[in-house]
């Protein structure tokens, strides 16, 4: 290697340090498909164990679905193992104008552009739209890939407080003096489980002549009556101007994401955005199976109507059995602990329960809000939420914690 022992140790302490904080991320290893159940290696070497998944983002419980594989299979078979191109050279399929079309129809917008994933879709869309004369108004707990794109793109940078509609309508207030303002928020908070009123956020929208830009990856296939998303849940779906999402949740689980919305915007995203243009395209199989995926969800709401139920029931049970929740109408419930030791802790407990679920805490939120985050999926079973919740009630017994509001659990473990 080229670089020296000196500065190899450089990078050792930098490790050193992430450990010492208690911020380390351990190598965990599924030896399955994603599913309800999954066979799990953790720490790694360690025997193979069956356990309940409770934190994937398999929300529809399609990430192993046998049609959407079928599709897969199909798009392989037919359409080959990839691409190699990026979309505007020789990249695109008309596969990937089917799904484009498709995509646009559920969402209920004039025009979609698929990107690798979500990730890029946000790290293009702000560039290739806004320019220095425009100012973006970003909700304050807005997803990290939002904030990587908005960092690309030379319009000004302003922020309101979480949720806070009167903020936001100041906000809009001082920039009334920029070419555009575009309001940024995510549709579905996915460390809280909160929704975005955006009926609320489009009305502003409308008063201050502003762009609506929704990140709705933790509700795209689920949320709303028919499962388009926050903005059909607000009876919003004519007003936002702006959708980028991901195929990497709800919608299959495998890759992808997209921007949809006004057609001239999707046109400068197709002229300009950089991941579009220098990344590679979506793989056929994905695509195709992506496909299927949206026939799926347009054809029958009876998968989200299991989540729903599946979510509802186990926000009750956990508050039965005496825990502290946040959130409300979505399949992210995070019981709450306020201590990032504890919720280590328990979530190491629950493991061994054979309940598969992760403590969050600083920096992914906020000090002193450490929490472990449940994910409820079409897949699970009433028998499967049963023996979650036992365990918490279980786990919980033995820290203590039953029955303690907020304040009873910091008193006894402190921030
Ligand atoms: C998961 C997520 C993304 C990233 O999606 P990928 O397709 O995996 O890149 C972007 N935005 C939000 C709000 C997300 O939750």
């Amino acid at each position: 290697m080229a670089y020296s022992n000196k500065t190899r140790d450089l990078f050792a302490a930098d490790i050193e340090e992430i450990k010492s904080k208690g911020l380390y991320k351990e190598k965990r290893f599924i030896c399955s498909p994603q599913d309800a159940s999954i066979l799990v290696e953790y720490p790694e070497g360690a025997e193979k164990k069956q356990v309940l998944n409770f934190c994937a983002n398999n929300y529809l419980g399609l990430s192993s679905h046998p049609d959407v594989v079928e599709a897969a299979h199909e798009g392989l078979r037919e359409r080959g193992y990839g691409m190699s191109s990026v979309r505007f050279i020789c990249g695109t399929q008309d596969i990937h104008r089917t799904l484009q079309d498709k995509v646009s129809k559920f969402l209920g917008m004039e025009e979609t552009l698929l990107f690798p994933s979500c990730m890029d879709a946000n790290a293009g869309v702000f560039e290739a739209v806004l320019g220095a004369e425009d100012v973006i108004i970003a909700d304050r707990l807005i997803h990290a890939s939002l904030v990587d794109g908005i960092r690309l793109c030379s319009a000004e940078y302003d922020t309101f407080k979480h949720m806070n509609m009167k903020h936001l309508r100041k906000k809009l207030e001082l920039h009334q003096d920029k070419r555009t303002r575009m309001i940024v928020t995510d549709g579905v908070f996915s460390m809280d489980g909160d929704l975005m009123p955006l009926d609320e956020v489009c009305a502003l929208a409308e008063e201050y002549d502003a762009m609506v830009l929704v990140d709705d990856s933790h509700a795209s296939g689920f949320i709303g009556k028919t499962g388009r998303g926050v903005h059909e849940h607000f009876d919003v779906m004519d007003k936002v101007d702006l959708i980028t999402t991901t195929f990497g949740k709800g919608l299959g689980g495998a890759s992808g994401g997209c921007v949809s919305g006004r057609a001239e915007l999707i046109e400068l995203c197709r002229q300009k955005a950089r991941p579009y243009l220098f990344s590679n395209s979506l793989a056929p199989a994905i695509v195709n199976a992506t496909i299927k995926v949206i026939d799926l969800v347009s054809a029958s709401t009876e998968r989200r109507d299991t989540l729903e139920w599946n979510a509802q029931y186990f926000r009750e049970q956990i508050v039965a059995a005496g825990l502290q929740v946040g959130g409300q109408g979505t399949p992210i419930v995070p019981v709450m602990l306020y201590n990032a030791k504890l919720a280590n802790d328990m979530a190491s407990d629950m493991y061994a329960e054979g309940i598969y679920v992760i403590g969050f805490f600083f920096p992914v939120v906020p000090a002193g809000a450490a929490r472990i985050r449940v994910q409820l999926s079409a897949a699970h079973t009433k028998e499967h939420i049963d023996k979650a919740v036992a365990a918490f009630a279980k786990i919980g017994e033995k820290y203590g914690i039953i029955g303690l509001d907020k304040k009873g659990i910091i008193a006894k473990y402190g921030m």
